[in-house]
């Protein structure tokens, strides 16, 4: 293996990779900002035990894990929610609730590489701290379905469940939380028949594995229907019936508020983390197999790191996925400001050219100077490669004249303008 090589699973973003990458990024800031979130930035190097404490043992056998030259154990953070319960637990314990809080950056897991899954990726994580209350989880949903509108995303649905109904039923059979989390898991991984036979060796009666098969068997796009069967279905068992009843309020808020979105109730969804307490989900869409995100209610988690009891919803995007959905659905992002390629001709009109682009990026327009001192028609070709939306043209006639030839990339229609307002004709184009 080379050494000039990225390392397996790494990847370079090249220019058009980093710009698609940004925009999908900047679309998950635009969503924070509208809903009311405030970006907080935490190390990606955090204690191992921090990371390993309630990650889930899939995610645990993956970390980058590594002695500092102090000879701290530490980890590449696998995922954020670790770093925020650190922080609810200690610093912000004592900020006023609700607390809505938003981050983007990298995030590693030794993960096999393959399509959309990568050994470093994107995310955008949004957690709701300080409400039990269904309309947070709601928000939740709500964001995620703004998100993948704004970014133009089609046919996409939401996997819906809550853990509170599988782990309900074991709750009542008297499984402890260490053993409902190894039959989780296994569910996860869609291991059914060895979780079951998990289950019966941790004393779940033959009723309690009956119930656990209804639960597998319950899915489908009519969530009130699916969830008043599985009501029925688990009449005996309080605890589940409970999470029943929570996710169907959250459902009937969504649709009452209007929040549309197609979605697929599973009762028997598991996620591979450990520490949800209540609705889970995850946005698909049909061109990709694997989620675009994963999100949920985890209410221990914070005083699981020492903290108060502190109720919490949050949805992590996948934001390399997300650009592979918008790649496969040929979704080209919407750059609304205008880019120009001012070219000069001659040594004479560089300064004017440059002082010209300077005007332009003053008002928000992207312009680039042509540095090459190639010919016009090169530069335009150039231009043109590089999805310039004009071009400025000035020569050592239309200087005398005070004037610039201003051409429309897509038209190819041009005309001249005066240097002054040059700025103003094509601020008024930016949309
Ligand atoms: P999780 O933190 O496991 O709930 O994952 C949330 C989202 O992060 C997933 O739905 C993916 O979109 C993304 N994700 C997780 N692991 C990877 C990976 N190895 N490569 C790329 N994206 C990932």
């Amino acid at each position: 293996m080379s050494k000039f090589q990225t390392v397996r699973g790494m990847r370079d973003f090249l220019p058009s990779d980093a710009e698609r990458l940004r925009h999908v990024e900047a679309a998950a800031k635009e969503v924070a900002r509208l809903y009311g979130f405030v970006e907080i930035i935490t190390p990606i190097v955090e204690h191992y035990e921090l990371l390993a404490a309630k990650s889930g043992e899939e995610i645990k056998a993956r970390m980058y894990a590594f002695n500092d030259l102090g000879g701290r154990k530490v980890a590449l953070r696998p995922e954020f929610t670790a770093s925020i319960a650190r922080l609810m637990a200690a610093t912000l314990r004592n900020e006023p609730k609700p607390l809505r809080l938003f981050s983007t950056g990298t995030l590693y897991r030794y993960d096999e590489p393959q399509f959309g899954r990568y050994r470093e990726f994107w995310q955008s994580n949004f957690e709701i701290v300080g409400s039990s209350r269904p309309e947070a989880d709601v928000e939740v949903l709500a964001l995620t379905n703004h998100f993948m509108r704004e970014l133009r995303l089609r046919n996409y649905w939401f996997k819906i469940g809550h853990v509170g109904i599988l782990r309900g039923v074991l709750f009542d059979e008297g499984v402890k939380d260490e053993e409902q989390n190894v039959v989780m898991q296994l569910l996860d991984t869609k291991r059914w028949d060895e979780a079951l036979r998990t289950a019966r060796g941790f004393g779940v009666s033959e009723k309690g594995v009956m119930a656990l098969k209804e639960i597998f068997k319950a899915k489908g796009k009519d969530a009130s229907k699916v969830l008043k069967q599985v009501k029925k279905n688990l009449k005996e068992y309080a605890s589940s019936v409970a999470a029943v009843e929570n996710l169907q309020q959250i459902i009937e808020l969504c649709i009452e508020s209007g929040i549309k979105f197609d979605m697929i109730i599973e009762a028997g969804f598991a996620r591979g983390l450990e520490y949800y307490t209540g609705m889970i989900f995850e946005p698909l869409v049909p061109e990709i197999e694997i989620s675009l995100g994963g999100g949920g209610r985890y209410d221990k988690l914070v005083e699981m790191f020492g903290g108060e009891s502190t109720p919490a919803v949050g949805v992590a995007h996948g934001l390399d996925r997300i650009a592979l959905a918008m790649d496969k659905q040929n979704v080209t992002p919407k750059f609304s400001k205008q880019f120009v390629a001012v070219i000069p001709i001659g040594e004479k009109a560089v300064s004017k050219a440059m002082e010209l682009a300077l005007q332009l990026r003053k008002k928000g327009a992207a312009a680039e100077l042509e540095v090459m001192g190639r010919s016009v028609s090169r530069a335009l070709q150039d231009a043109d490669r590089r999805r310039a939306t004009h071009a400025v043209i000035l020569g050592p006639k239309e200087l005398k004249e005070g004037k610039a030839m201003l051409r429309d990339m897509k038209s190819h229609q041009q005309h001249l303008v005066g240097i002054e307002d040059v700025v103003e004709v094509i601020s008024k184009k930016t949309d």
